[in-house]
């Protein structure tokens, strides 16, 4: 998977369309990653004891990877990205439009 946590992302597809966060959570499984403060769920909670609060809680669901983009600082706009192996191993991701090297931040 080309996301990783601590990525910043811009979401192409959906309601929050053209939203941007950062990545809280990836699931290589199942392609899904959290972002913040994208794609709040609503859950309804009833008070249960007393002197308990109930309300709606938000909540972060995940997304699909391929309804995000990776974003790119210099374009300053999600991207398509090139996954390179080097020598040694390590792997880089560069934007397929300016060709800067996006560094894995987690
Ligand atoms: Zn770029």
């Amino acid at each position: 998977m080309h996301i990783a946590k601590n990525d910043t992302v811009e979401v192409i597809a959906g309601n929050d369309r053209g939203k941007r966060g950062k990545v809280l959570k990836v699931n290589p499984k199942s392609n899904r990653v959290v972002v913040e403060g994208v794609n709040f769920i609503h859950r309804h909670t009833k008070a249960r004891r007393q002197g308990e609060q109930g309300g709606i809680i938000e909540k972060e669901a995940a997304l699909h990877v391929s309804n995000i983009m990776l974003v790119c600082t210099k374009c300053n706009k999600g991207v398509r990205i090139r996954t390179k192996i080097l020598a040694d191993k390590t792997k880089t991701r560069t934007c397929t439009q300016c060709g800067e090297m996006i560094e894995r931040r987690s």
